[in-house]
């Protein structure tokens, strides 16, 4: 084990957020109970924010290393629940908010933060997922749960071509759902279509104020935008449907009314993935480790190194990255 490695840390400058790579030794990080050698991290909208210096409410205690994904293998555990050699993942609980997270060769963790690597993966391929992966699969469960079955009728992805919206679309694709993807970039549509799209809506037709109500189209969605799209969504929703929302790519907003909700039946299901409970988070890696093909993942992502961390953050923020991009923290 090297005495120094390299980590990009966030810190507070004349009241903004900086990013910078700094070297770090074991005695810098939290005293948690199990130590991680780090192999992958990834790049998600989040981490897109922090990493910009645009805080916006996720990095909260600074400094801190960014990164709100890790996989990698146990070096040192305190904790009974895990011994050195086992492949982890972490997503959210906090990391790169209120936690040092993933940008880094080495992570102290709580042992209740772990995730067991399904072995259908190995740790690139799980930070091909990450937070964005594992919450698309915790919208399609919520949908499922529900009680949205394939014969239903369509099911809208919104955001498609990016990262929660291209899992979503594999996934729901995987388990024989009609999916329609809507997107602002008609040079993705083979790539959505590989991914199992079957149609597709532009997405400025659901940017525009609409009526409370509008023509009943879908079975179900998942929503990555927010705003005056998510209210769209809501008016075209067929009677009793629901929507899993999740992301504000377009807007923290929710100019609404409440006549779906009142008039159809329909239901607005939120999905959190920082905090869940580690029983929805296993059931959400089955569903990815059961449905999502190797090839398709590997379709969707790319692999960059540490360096190009600021560059591809500011790419996600203006919504230019396609599908997902893993880092590779030993680069
Ligand atoms: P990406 O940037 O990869 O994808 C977002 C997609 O949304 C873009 O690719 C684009 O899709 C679309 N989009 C971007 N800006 C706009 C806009 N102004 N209006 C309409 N559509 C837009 O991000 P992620 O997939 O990683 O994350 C998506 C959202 O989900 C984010 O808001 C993120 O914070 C949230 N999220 C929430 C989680 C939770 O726990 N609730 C966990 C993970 C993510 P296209 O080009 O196809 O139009």
């Amino acid at each position: 084990m090297a005495d120094t490695f390299t980590a990009l840390v966030i810190e507070e400058e004349a009241g903004k957020a900086h990013a910078r790579f700094k070297q770090l030794r074991l005695a810098d990080l939290p005293d948690h109970e199990v130590l991680v050698e780090v192999e992958f991290s990834a790049l998600n909208y989040k981490d897109g924010l922090v990493v910009s210096g645009n805080r916006n409410k996720v990095a909260r205690k600074l400094p801190l290393v960014a990164g709100i994904d890790l996989a990698g293998t146990v070096v040192e555990s305190r904790s009974p629940a895990w011994r050195a050699g086992d492949k982890v993942v972490v997503n959210g609980f906090g990391l790169s908010e209120t936690q040092f997270g993933g940008y880094s060769r080495y992570a102290r963790v709580k042992p209740e933060w772990l995730v067991r690597l399904p072995s259908a993966f190995s740790t690139e391929q799980a930070m091909a997922i990450g937070t964005a992966g594992y919450t698309s699969a915790l919208c399609v469960d919520r949908l499922v749960d529900f009680g949205l079955r394939p014969d239903a009728g369509e099911v809208l992805v919104t955001g498609s071509a990016g990262g929660v919206g291209s899992v979503a679309v594999a996934l729901l694709a995987a388990a024989d759902f009609h999916v329609v993807a809507s997107t602002g970039r008609p040079e993705t549509h083979d790539y959505l279509k590989a991914l199992g799209a079957r149609a597709f809506v532009d997405r400025a037709s659901l940017q525009e104020k609409g009526a409370p109500l509008q023509k009943e189209r879908w079975a179900g969605a998942v929503d990555v935008v927010g705003g005056q799209t998510l209210v769209n969504v809501l008016a075209q929703m067929k009677y009793g449907r629901a929507v899993a929302a999740c992301g504000l790519a377009g807007s923290a907003d929710l100019p609404a009314t409440v006549l779906p909700h009142i008039l159809r039946g329909v239901a607005l299901l939120g999905v959190d993935s920082v905090s869940a409970p580690i029983a929805r988070r296993e059931r959400a890696w089955q569903r990815l480790a059961r449905d999502l093909p190797a090839k398709k993942l590997a379709d969707m992502t790319r692999v960059e190194p540490m360096s190009k961390l600021a560059e591809l953050s500011g790419k996600i923020l203006a919504g230019q990255v396609r599908g997902r991009i893993v880092i590779d923290v030993k680069s």
